[in-house]
């Protein structure tokens, strides 16, 4: 077991779990985390879903109220973590406090990646990642506005979906040739362009915006690449992240699309980890290098890194999986849906319930589900066993899938 004090650098999902894991685990020493986001550890999901809605309070989304982190004596603190003096073992505030550390972990996530192009920073150019920008677009979300969304990806659609049912004009502005064209196959890319498009959102795809178009400091449109203008008074960016590097190249680790991180989710030093959005970690299951942005990838993550430090390691071995609301539609993936030669559909896309099983040489490699809960359980449990089922049985809805499990 890690002697002497943890110090563990962002309080997402991540950072949140290790320590939360640690103490779960019989760690005894002191354990610090430190947040620059003035709010108790929070979970990012609702962001962009419920709490965007209006649904509840700040306090709705806490993980944890403050008393959890008295009673399991849990330092939290607000401050940023400006640098790290490895020989030293200390961390170093924005405040100018510092903190000794037997073990180091980065917990730092992602920032939103900043749009560039005129006018960009424009007050009603808008992002979402924070409690504090949910809370603020959820203000705005009132009938009649007129909202651009740049980016068909998870993020800018599920804003799409609750803006319009919130009854303002939605127009969302894509790149690619398909929405959420990086992340899911043409099946589920076409499914929720069709469903968001009878909501009346207006998808435009094979654009780029060029310019935000104003009137003094107003909004009041973008203007395309092919030459098109759209009249908004509210642009959200949903572009994609960048994950917080800069403070581990600094100190001289590894770090490229990531902090780069071994099977053991360790940098170069043994004595600092890394976990969640921001690493970067060999994947046996998967072969090379992968970065990934979930709930599930940064508590497994964390999971890994407590019980290393308690005495139990293991390769970090979790099975990626995820989930999006978009709409009155459930999203849910399992496995990594990416260089599949196969797609196989089960259920009725007429009746908005069906899964894609993909395939790789013959062998399920991954699901995405929607609004069929049960197909993406099956494939939690199937393939965490790394187990398959022929393609033939996964398009037979007949096929008892829990059988196939026994
Ligand atoms: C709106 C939204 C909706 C999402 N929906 C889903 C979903 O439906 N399903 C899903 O699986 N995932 C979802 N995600 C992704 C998921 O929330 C992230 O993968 C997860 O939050 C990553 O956790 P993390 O702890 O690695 O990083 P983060 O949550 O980014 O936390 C890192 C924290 O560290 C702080 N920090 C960074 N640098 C420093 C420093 N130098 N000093 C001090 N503090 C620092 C940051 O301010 C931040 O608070 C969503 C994300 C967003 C933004």
């Amino acid at each position: 077991m890690a002697q002497g004090p943890v110090v563990i650098i962002g309080a997402g999902h991540a950072g949140f779990q290790l320590a939360a894991s640690l103490r779960q685990n019989g760690f005894g020493e002191r354990i610090a985390l430190i947040n620059d986001e003035g709010h108790l550890p929070y979970q990012r999901p609702p962001l962009s879903k419920a709490y965007l809605k209006g649904t509840g309070g700040p306090d709705s989304l806490m993980f944890r109220p403050e008393k959890f982190y008295h009673d399991q004596n849990i330092d939290l603190i607000t401050d940023h973590a400006a640098s790290i003096d490895r020989s030293a073992r200390k961390v170093l505030f924005a405040s100018g406090a510092s903190l000794d550390y037997r073990h180091l972990v980065l917990a730092t996530g992602a920032r939103n990646r900043l749009l560039d192009i005129p006018n960009a920073s424009l007050e009603a150019v808008r992002y979402l990642r924070t409690l504090d920008e949910s809370e603020a677009l959820r203000h705005l979300l009132t009938p009649g506005r007129r909202a651009v969304v740049i980016g068909a990806g998870f993020i800018g659609l599920e804003f799409a979906a609750t803006a319009r049912a919130k009854g303002l004009e939605v127009d969302v502005i894509e790149l690619g040739v398909r929405v959420m064209a990086r992340a899911v196959t043409a099946e589920i890319s076409e499914f929720f362009q069709l469903r968001h498009t009878a909501a009346g959102i207006r998808i435009h795809l094979g654009v780029q915006v060029t310019g935000i178009e104003s009137s003094g400091a107003k909004v009041t449109g973008v203007s395309l690449s092919d030459g098109r203008h759209i009249g908004a008074d509210l642009v959200v960016v949903g572009v994609g992240v960048l994950p917080n590097v800069e403070l581990a190249a600094a100190a001289g680790l590894p770090a490229a699309a990531g902090i780069i991180v071994d099977e053991n989710l360790r940098t170069s030093d043994p004595d600092i980890s890394a976990v969640g959005d921001c690493a970067l970690f060999a994947s046996r299951r998967f072969g090379g290098s992968l970065r990934l942005e979930s709930v599930q990838n940064a508590t497994d993550h964390a999971r890994c890194v407590a019980a290393r430090l308690t005495g139990d390691a293991k390769i970090y071995d979790g099975l990626p999986w995820f989930w999006s609301d978009q709409g009155p539609d459930k999203l849910q993936m399992v496995g990594l849906t990416t260089g599949y030669d196969r797609v196989v559909v089960r259920g009725d896309r007429a009746q908005n319930a069906f899964s894609a099983f993909c395939y790789a040489a013959g062998q399920l490699v991954g699901i995405e589900s929607v609004n069929r809960a049960g197909d993406h359980m099956f494939g939690r449990r199937l393939l965490a066993a790394n187990g398959s089922i022929t393609p033939e049985q996964a398009a037979d809805t007949g096929f008892d899938l829990k059988r196939a499990l026994a």
